[in-house]
């Protein structure tokens, strides 16, 4: 099992100003999640914190590989991820999430002492997945595709 608190970036102590951190991202974080998409994953996650006085950026830059099943003849697939996300946390009475046009935006109590990234990591790996996730041109399994060809109704 992987270490959550790995994931974590206790801001409560940090003075103002930009702090990194970085994070490896494998299997086993995803076998953790029942629904997630991804078998397997060499991905880095670098997040650089700026803590102003009222409230917290966070950008992440997520590079690495990914990989999923095929949704044409379900073999193993690798995918390239390389996404940027910016993240705002604030501080209030309602803890909980709201978007503006472009960012996510946390709201944190004032209680909080630190950031739990697991499930954005989770999130932004996701979103960032091609919406056709399918092996070039000829390049899926020939016996899946050859037993898939008897199932297809010709038209
Ligand atoms: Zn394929």
């Amino acid at each position: 099992m992987y270490e959550v608190e790995e994931y974590i970036i206790p801001f409560k102590g940090l003075p103002l100003g930009s702090h990194s951190f970085e994070w490896s991202v494998g299997k086993d974080f995803f076998a953790s999640y029942e629904m997630s998409e991804i078998d397997d994953a060499n991905i880095n996650v670098q997040a650089t914190l700026v803590k102003h006085t009222q409230f917290l950026e966070v950008e992440l830059q997520i590079a690495g590989q990914a990989e999923v099943q095929c949704d044409r003849c379900l073999d193993p697939l690798l995918v390239d991820i390389d996404t940027e996300v910016a993240m705002y946390v604030k501080f209030g009475e309602t803890p909980g999430e709201e978007d503006d046009d472009e960012n996510d935006v946390i709201i944190l109590s004032h209680n909080d002492m630190e950031l739990d990234m697991q499930h954005y990591i989770y999130e932004y790996v996701h979103l960032a997945l091609p919406i056709k996730k399918v092996h070039g041109e000829g390049k899926c399994n020939k016996e899946m595709m050859a037993r898939l060809e008897q199932y297809l109704v010709k038209a």
